[in-house]
């Protein structure tokens, strides 16, 4: 079949629905989705949803054990049985089937085929040969590996198979001090797991605030999790049942080995650009991904890219974004641009670690006159005896405007809505983009 589109979108996840929806919506567009494998995409199936299931059992599982005594409840010992965990995960997930139902119902017409550019207005999605002005790729991104020597052969896991799991490892070495591998590295500590966490960093959550990345060291660490930095995993084999991996140092000390039941990978993220023909069209990409310009154009005109695929920022919200700012972009509806000023980020540790705006060390770069002010006392913390939490505001001396906050916090819903706790922090709150004519950028998800 050869058939014509305003619209062809590659993907079907959060970038590729955002765009699909806005098209038809706002410019009564007649949109093509093509979609590989996943539909829905990455967050609903793979990535932010049911993470954050696992760590709401592993959040329950630590209070019944580590707290309930402590405010007088007698819960008895609790235990983690992953299969019924999984299993129940699988439940918030919606069917392949019905995702394509409700797509076509929503007007789209969707292919699960493998799509290919054949040239900067023609896709090839199995037989059919979809034609379109305006074609947005929207591919994702996946996890990358690492130069491991020998990984290949004791084998790995990454946040899609280590959610497939039904038995818990008994020991899991996570490769990588991000985001993904501070919340699995947790849920799987929760569950029982003794964990390690290797980093070449030195800090854990790099692109947070210094000190609510140390404070959040400190709280994994007093809970059991060990985390080492400044090194990498140079190597690994397999022993019996085992792993055995070498840990590296960056400063040239002294290497160790560790015995593990598995190894996870979350040290990065590579763009799914692999089979687009993205060279053979001329869409110029870097290492990290597709580059685009602040209206997610490519540099071959009627072609945008939105989402992981260009790795601008990773995250649900900037993909949205990015696919309506492209949007609004290929049918000349507003000239705007994306403004990535203000990113609201977390990640959903207990205690969760979020912030927007500006830290501390980035407005000194901007050469802003940095003043902070803390709280290191939030007095709900101490209701469930946590020892570790931070809220702060960085804002400029001369103009006393706010420039970011971050929080390293328990009780973070009481900080948002300024709750008891937090009467002195709440008007700073910042929520994103709000009020862009793009709409607003939050987190995925939220309770708000
Ligand atoms: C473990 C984990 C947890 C996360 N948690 C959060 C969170 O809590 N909050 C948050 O904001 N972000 C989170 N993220 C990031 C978030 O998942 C991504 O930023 C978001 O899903 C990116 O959306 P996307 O549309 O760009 O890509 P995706 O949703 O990945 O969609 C891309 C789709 O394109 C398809 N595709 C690829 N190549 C082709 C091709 N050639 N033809 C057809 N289809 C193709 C893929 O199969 C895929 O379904 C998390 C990520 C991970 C890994």
């Amino acid at each position: 079949m050869r058939e014509h589109f305003d619209l062809i979108v590659i993907g079907g996840g959060s970038a590729a629905r955002d765009a699909a929806g806005k098209a038809a919506r706002e410019h009564d567009a007649k949109v093509a989705l093509v979609e590989k494998e996943r539909w829905g995409g990455s967050c609903p199936n793979v990535a932010c949803t049911p993470t954050k299931a696992y760590l709401v059992v592993a959040e329950l599982v630590h209070d019944i054990n580590e707290l309930a005594a402590k405010l007088g409840i007698d819960a008895g010992s609790a235990t983690v049985d992953l299969a019924r965990v999984k299993a129940r995960k699988d439940t918030l997930k919606k069917p392949q089937e019905q995702w394509v139902s409700d797509l076509e119902g929503q007007g789209f017409t969707t292919f699960t085929q493998s799509a290919t550019l054949v040239d900067a207005h023609t896709v090839q999605a199995g037989d059919d040969v979809l034609e379109s002005e305006r074609i947005l790729i929207a591919s994702g991104s996946r996890t990358a590996v690492p130069p491991i020597e020998g990984l290949d052969e004791v084998g790995w896991i990454d946040h899609i198979s280590a959610l497939e799991l039904t038995d818990l490892p008994d020991s899991l070495l996570v490769v990588g001090g991000g985001a993904v591998g501070l919340e699995f590295g947790q849920a799987f500590s929760r569950f029982g797991t003794k964990v390690t966490i290797v980093d070449a960093l030195e800090r854990i959550a790099p692109l947070a605030d210094a000190e609510a990345s140390a404070a959040l060291k400190a709280a994994l660490e007093d809970e059991g999790l060990e985390i080492v930095l400044s090194a990498f995993v140079s190597s690994a084999r397999s022993d019996g049942d085992e792993i055995v991996a070498t840990i590296t140092p960056r400063d040239g000390s002294a290497e160790r080995e560790v015995r593990v039941t598995k190894i996870m990978l979350a040290s990065g993220r590579v763009p799914n650009v692999d089979g687009l023909n993205l060279d053979g069209v001329g869409v110029e990409t870097t290492k990290a991904g597709i580059s685009v310009d602040e209206r997610l154009r490519t540099s071959i005109p009627g072609i945008w890219a939105a989402g992981d695929v260009n790795a601008v920022a990773q995250f649900t919200p900037i993909a949205q974004y990015q696919a309506r700012v492209a949007v609004d972009d290929m049918f000349d509806a507003e000239p705007a641009v994306a403004d990535y000023s203000i990113l609201p980020t977390s990640i959903f540790t207990d205690p969760e670690l979020a912030g927007v705006g500006l830290t501390p060390e980035q407005a000194e770069e901007q050469d802003y006159e940095v003043e902070v002010v803390r709280n290191l006392f939030v007095r709900r913390f101490s209701y469930i005896d946590a020892q570790h939490g931070l809220f702060k505001i960085v804002f400029d001396r001369s103009s006393r405007r706010v420039l970011g906050h971050c929080r390293n916090a328990p009780c973070v819903p009481d900080l948002r809505r300024g709750g008891q706790g937090s009467r002195r922090t709440s008007p700073c709150r910042a929520g994103g983009l709000d009020g862009h004519e793009h709409g607003s950028v939050g987190r995925w998800p939220d309770a708000d």
